[in-house]
């Protein structure tokens, strides 16, 4: 593309995707099924019906290339959707490459992250089948904000177990959650079984991902009236997220690129399925060739450093057994800032993309991350999350690499959410006192030792 000079690629309203993309469709080979963690049966609908509503349920095990969006939500994502899609051009220019980096931004949204797209999706599906409360886990806090808000639209009740760790490192990601109408609690809590076991045996936890989703998943299945909602990892919140991708693809058709190389940052990989697979479609399908790769915190190296296996969802073992890259569901990673990677699974989706050799991963330290995302602040004038300085680390170096070969790569990455509530990290890479903690072959080893026997 050459002539006029586009900063900011935008798309009408009415441009919005009426229909979200699932990827399984075209795929080669199915996933391998969920299994019941008594029988090792693969579950079916009856199974999943105390956690979710029947059409949530078929959208997990559909084999539909397309799931219609409903207006309702449609409704809702009108009010930040179409995201923008930004050329990097300061960045660039700093860097110093010919490359052109392109980032699909959904610090947009109200939660200030790409949640949204499937949080207003779950809270309709369940308020239309009647449903009265959701449950759910929060790391960083950007779910459970992006859930509250979307009970709020929907008259739903909104209960968050927080990881402990940011919980007290992130107050305000409470009040957030509390001015959308949530109620929100530390995890592990005494308010559930799961939590006081955990307490029991570290009355100091910091708490996981993992554990949290123990203490909502248990409360959800106690009452009729209430369900519970996972922000990432199934097949049904990836699909969601798909919205991402199909806006980026018309966006980038509008200036006449198409990517060389997608990257994003990946804790459950909705925002990289997201982004991704509509490209991956196109991938399949002969249209374009992009290399897809995933970057995940070295802390937590799912697809680089886990193994394939069957593993639960969380860390007390309520869960379906989902085929997975997992570090052990009895992992506990480091308290690095990018709380939303630091779950002990990867979307059985993504991890089976990446079986087949479709997608690569990379793992990065967290302070190169947020050097990358200080570079980012300082040129593009947005302060990134944690999570996406990931993606941007990954970016960085592709960049720089097309420097030296001199190759005008088009690179194209999710910015899946801006960092205003996570100046403390900042504040820690700025000051100098941020470390970086290198797994050893041994936790690695101990931590997959507590894998169940499939
Ligand atoms: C939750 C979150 C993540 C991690 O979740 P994915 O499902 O891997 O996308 C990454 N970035 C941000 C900003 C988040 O809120």
């Amino acid at each position: 593309m050459s002539g006029e000079r586009i900063t900011k690629i935008t798309l009408d309203e009415s441009e919005i995707p009426r229909r979200w993309y699932n990827v399984a469709a075209d795929l080669p080979s199915p996933p391998p099924p969920v299994l019941h963690p008594g029988t090792l049966q693969p579950v079916g609908p009856a199974d999943l019906a105390p956690l979710f509503p029947m059409a949530l349920i078929e959208q997990e095990v559909t084999t539909e290339r397309y799931v219609d969006i409903p207006d309702e939500v449609l409704d809702v994502y009108r009010l930040w959707r179409p995201s923008p899609l930004f050329r990097a051009h300061r960045l660039e220019r700093a860097l110093g490459t010919p490359a052109r980096i392109y980032y699909k931004y959904e610090g947009v949204s109200p939660a200030g992250s790409h949640k949204p797209n499937t949080a207003v999706a779950q809270a309709y599906y369940n308020a239309a089948a009647g449903v009265r409360r959701l449950t759910t886990e929060t790391g960083a806090g950007q779910w459970g904000t992006a859930l509250a808000f979307a009970c709020a639209q929907f008259d739903l009740t909104c209960e968050v177990w927080q990881v402990r760790a940011s919980y007290d490192q992130k107050p305000y990601r409470k009040l957030m959650i509390e001015t959308f109408g949530g109620v929100i609690h530390p995890s592990p809590s005494e308010l559930t079984a799961a939590g006081r076991a955990v307490l029991a045996a570290d009355p100091h936890s910091p708490g996981s991902l993992g554990i949290a989703i123990s203490e909502a998943v248990e409360i959800a299945a106690q009452h009729e009236d209430t369900k519970y909602a996972l922000g990432s990892v199934l097949n049904h919140v990836l699909l969601h997220q798909t919205v991402i991708g199909e806006e980026a693809l018309l966006q980038l058709a509008k200036v006449g690129d198409t990517p060389d190389v997608i990257v994003g940052c990946t804790g459950g990989g909705s925002n990289f399925a997201g982004l991704a697979f509509p490209f991956l479609r196109e991938k399949l399908a002969g249209r374009m060739d992009p290399v897809i790769r995933a970057v995940e915190p070295a802390a937590c190296p799912t697809l680089t450093k886990g193994v394939y296996a069957y593993d639960f969802g969380d860390t007390a073992g309520m869960t379906p057994l989902m085929k997975m890259h997992t570090l052990g569901h009895d992992f506990v990673p480091d308290p690095i800032h990018a709380g939303g990677l630091r779950y002990h699974g990867m979307s059985p989706l993504i991890s089976h993309v990446y079986e087949l050799g479709l997608i690569e991963a990379v793992a990065k330290s967290q302070s190169e991350c947020f050097a990358a995302g200080v570079r980012f602040a300082r040129t593009e004038g947005i302060v990134p999350a944690p999570e996406p300085t990931h993606a941007l680390a990954a970016c960085v170096e592709e960049a720089l690499r097309c420097k030296e070969t001199g190759e005008p790569k088009v690179i194209l990455t999710a910015l899946c959410g801006h960092g205003h509530l996570d100046m403390a990290a900042y504040g820690s890479y700025l000051a100098g006192t941020m470390t970086d903690r290198e797994l050893s072959p041994e936790d690695l080893k101990a931590a997959a030792a507590g894998l169940p026997v499939v």
